[in-house]
Parts: structure tokens; sequence; C-alpha cells
């Protein structure tokens, strides 16, 4: 079976691997979508992202890479059920499933207090899955079963979405607020599409490539800026006197800053991106604000999946309050994905969400 692993940065490999087999409390997924994230993207650019690495300066030793790599890819997994286990009851042959691959070692202390998405462990469930591949086994658990009115191009979305949503839970986003999004790549255009899910009052948005911003807008943004041409924060205090909330989606020093200098005094700026390197603010943007600068990382899961921001990703498009389809720009084969990432990585493309359909 082919898969496609990472070899080292830049080196991405359609390898030909010996499919898994089914043991108790698995099941098999035929592969029919999955996403290119973010993520992945850091990974081709700069070698295996570890989740959690404080000691390591947030990144993993080159001296250690073996250890790691080759890695197998792609996480935003959706298809269809072809063989389950021993043990599962509730998942059977031709259910339609996208994969909640957050998993637990309920051990820790972060599991011990149901915060199964920080698990200790919790090292690569999701970012080291095989996902671009005809076949994926996964733990019966992972599969969450795809509403009807769902198509699976759509639910490959839910983990991205998941992403999104904790994050506009995490700053508490109502009818009365106002956001900034600095940043419309999916997760971005995912913040975007849930603060207007959860019926922000207005959503504006900084962002230099024009494709975004055309999704932006589809998605349910009412002012979106091109940073390139006008000062968003200028903009966005002059027309807001600060906004209620703001998401930094783009991982680098200017908007992190910017998010912070868009919000209102005493009111919560949110990290949803994954940053290659360390960047400098000025804390007295916090202090002297009273602001909150909080970090948002993945979404729940374990035994807390059902509640989850990714089952809720999937019942807002069921109830269509959520229409993700602006945010896919390309289906490619599986043979297509080096030139997909490629093409990914290139700032001036306007590809948004490239879908593998292996
Ligand atoms: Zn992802
Ligand atoms: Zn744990």
């Amino acid at each position: 079976m082919d898969a496609v692993y990472l070899h080292g940065p830049g080196d991405l490999r359609i390898d030909d691997v010996e499919p898994r087999a089914v043991s108790a409390g698995t099941v098999a997924v035929d592969v029919e979508y999955t996403g290119i994230c973010g993520t992945d993207l850091h990974e081709y650019e700069v070698g295996p992202v570890p989740i959690r690495a404080e000691g390591t300066d947030h990144s993993i030793p080159e001296t250690e890479w073996d250890e790691y790599l080759p890695k197998p890819m792609g996480h935003e997994v959706a298809g269809t059920v072809s063989e389950v286990g021993n043990d599962v009851d509730d998942l059977q042959a031709g259910d339609r499933v996208t994969l909640n691959m957050v998993a637990a070692c309920h051990d820790c202390r972060y599991c011990a207090t149901g915060k199964y998405h920080l698990c200790e462990r919790g090292d690569g469930g999701v970012v080291s899955s095989r996902g671009f591949a005809d076949r994926i086994v996964v733990p019966s658990s992972m599969a969450v079963p795809v509403p009807d009115d769902v198509s699976l191009r759509h639910a490959a979305l839910a983990e991205p979405l998941g992403v999104s949503l904790r994050g506009v839970r995490r700053a508490g986003v109502g009818p009365t607020d106002r956001v900034a999004v600095f940043g419309a790549g999916p997760i971005g255009l995912g913040v975007i599409a849930g603060a207007a899910a959860a019926g922000a009052r207005a959503i504006y948005v900084s962002e230099p490539r024009a494709a975004r911003r055309e999704a932006a807008t589809a998605l349910g943004a009412d002012v979106v800026l091109d940073p390139t041409d006008v000062d968003a924060v200028e903009y966005i205090q002059r027309e807001t006197d600060r906004v209620e909330a703001a998401f930094e989606c783009a991982g680098t020093a200017t908007t992190l800053t910017d998010a912070l200098r868009s919000t209102a005094y005493g009111e919560t700026v949110v990290v949803l991106s994954v940053f290659e390197e360390e960047v400098p603010i000025h804390p007295n943007d916090i202090m002297q604000a009273e602001r909150e600068l909080v970090g948002s990382f993945g979404f729940q899961g374990g035994p807390l999946a059902s509640q989850s921001e990714f089952t809720a990703a999937l019942e807002l498009i069921a109830d269509e309050r959520i229409d993700p389809e602006p945010m896919i720009t390309e289906t490619v084969p599986l043979d297509s994905v080096g030139s997909a990432f490629e093409e990914l990585r290139d700032p001036s493309s306007e590809q948004i969400k490239v879908l593998v359909e292996p």
C-alpha cells in the first residue's frame, strides 16, 4: 500500500508499506479524503515538530530526528469503515466516519482532570497518523460517525474546524462581541465561521492573500483588510475603539502584536498558530491593558470526544450554520501530495485547504 512519509525537511515520499491488520478494539477505514494541514506544512519545512517541548526550545534537535523519521503524515481523515476488530459494537463496515485522533493516556495529571487534549503523552497520536494512504487503522473510539447530510469531503474539515472552534470557545465569543482575526488560512477561516455561528456582532479580518480574503467574506467576515495596503490595527481601533476578542492565526511577530493592540483593555487574545521561531512582544501590551493572552490547542478528545469542538464542527456543518466549501481550493490524488505541499508553502499561492483523495 502507498502511504506518505516525511523523511526530513522538504523530503516527502510515497513509501510502499504493509497495510496494518485490524486488531481488537480497532477499525480499518478506507480513506476518501485527507486534508493537508498547516502542521504538516510546518514539519515539511523544519522537520518533526514536537507537541510540547519546552526543554528543547520547542524543536526536536536534529540529532534526535532518527527517532521521529520517517514520520507518517495525514490526520484530517474522512472515509468509510471497511473492517472492524473484535469488541467493536458501535461501528460496522460501511459506516461513514471522520477521525478525532486526540488519544488519552488516562494516567497523567491532565487526563485526570479531563484535559485529554493536553495529555502529557499525547505526543502525536494526531500528527503521526498515516492518513495519506488508502487505508488507516485506528482505535474505534477515534472514529466519529458522520451525520447523513454531511459529505465526506466536508467531514474531512471537522478536524481543523474543531481547532478553530476551540479558539472561539477560549475567547468566549458571543453576540455582543466584535472580533478581529489576523491570518485567514484554514484555521483563521474556521475561526471566522465559528465566530459567525456564535453570533459575533462584527468580524474584522486582516489577510494579505486575495483568495483567502474572498473565502473570509464567504465564511462570514464583515470587513476584510489587506495589511499590505491598510494599517489593520489603526483601522480596527478607529472603527471599533478596539474589539472584544482577537485571534492570532498567522504565526508571525507582527500579527501577534497587531492582535494584542486591536483588542480592548481587559479582553482576550487567542493564539492558535504554530510559530516556527521565537518572536518578540512587548509585555506592557498585556500588563498595562490587563489583556489576557491565551493559547488554544487542538480540541477535546479521549472520553470527552463526543462533547468536543470536533463533534460540534460536524453538527454545525450538518445544521448548515457552517459551510466549509469556500475553504477547499483543490482535491489532488496521492501521487500529487509532494507538489501540493510545495504549492501550499509558496507565500504567493492562492491555495487554502487542499484535500488528498488517495
Ligand atoms: Zn490538522
Ligand atoms: Zn494523559
